[in-house]
């Protein structure tokens, strides 16, 4: 059973000509409903985030400067997009979108995809990089709380580094951060992750394949997850403009195959997070972000 979180205002809230592609929020449902991958039962409109589970990551501080639209220009200049009340209503709808997906897969030991979200450059006190808030952290700490998990894996295969993520719990023994990105990318400070794979610019899929299987087979010697979380961003192509990596679709649906081999070998809940995607043809971004709904279909339909 699969649920899907998504809100038309996950398409919308930059003026037009902004840099940061928003398109695909609204391209990928539709895609996934036209090739009835899902259908309208596998969606729900997330509502905003109550405070107080934000509160639970991020600095009061810093939230109420938010909320208020009180940062400085150079805050608002790093974290990436000019704020607004509609910017911010957002994001507290994308952080609702992946607490409830955790909540749902929970309950139903199954699968929940968020159609925004991974927003893994938040840190506790700040945002950076088109990330003002950070979900996974809000709904890991979520279910901690409700003591709905007690061990969560956050498997962060975005190109760029989960260092909100890592800094926010550092820590947080429960909760292991896994992060394999582009070495030379952004960011260009690294935080420590539980574990951290850097990868060199223009590695292959088959380098790639075999550095996770390995990878996450290393983990699993270490810790037994009762929950994941897999932030699935699609700058890992050859094609992305930012992602300096060498993979195909193919090897990045690969990528997909193994994430979800070892959710279902563990039998555990996993709620999964959208994150980067920065190839020039929108068709292919839609194309891999769909592969993943496509892989998670087949193991858990
Ligand atoms: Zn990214």
């Amino acid at each position: 059973m699969i649920k899907v979180a998504f809100d038309h205002s996950y398409a919308h809230p930059l003026p037009e000509n902004h840099r940061f592609p928003m398109e695909k929020y609204d391209l990928l449902p539709k895609q996934l409903l036209l090739e009835g991958t899902l259908d309208e039962n596998h969606f729900f409109v997330p509502q905003i985030l109550d405070f107080k589970d934000a509160l639970e990551v991020h600095d009061s501080h810093y939230l109420s400067k938010l909320c208020n639209l009180e940062l400085t220009a150079r805050e608002e200049r790093i974290s990436g997009f000019p704020h607004s009340k509609a910017l911010v209503e957002r994001e507290f709808k994308i952080m609702e979108g992946t607490r409830m997906c955790a909540q749902f897969a929970k309950e139903h030991n199954g699968v929940a995809f968020n159609i925004a979200g991974g927003t893994h450059h938040a840190f506790t006190n700040r945002g950076e990089g088109f990330c003002l808030l950070n979900d996974q952290a809000i709904a890991a700490k979520w279910l901690l709380n409700q003591k709905y998990a007690n061990q969560i894996l956050i498997i962060d295969l975005d190109v760029h580094q989960g260092n909100g993520t890592a800094e926010i719990f550092k820590n947080e023994s429960r909760v292991f951060t896994f992060s394999m990105h582009g070495e030379h990318n952004y960011p260009l400070h690294k935080e420590v992750s539980d574990l951290d794979i850097p990868l060199f610019d223009g590695m292959n899929d088959e380098v790639y394949l075999h550095l996770l299987t390995s990878t996450l087979n290393l983990i699993l010697e270490k810790i037994t997850p009762d929950f994941i979380f897999y932030q699935c961003g699609v700058d890992i192509l050859s094609t992305d403009k930012l992602g300096r990596l060498n993979l195909t679709l193919e090897g990045c649906k690969k990528r997909d195959e193994i994430v979800f081999q070892i959710v279902k070998h563990l039998d555990v809940p996993v709620v999964c997070t959208m994150g980067g995607g920065y190839s020039p043809d929108i068709k292919t971004i839609i194309e891999a972000h769909a592969n993943t709904f496509r892989v998670a279909n087949k193991y858990f339909e």
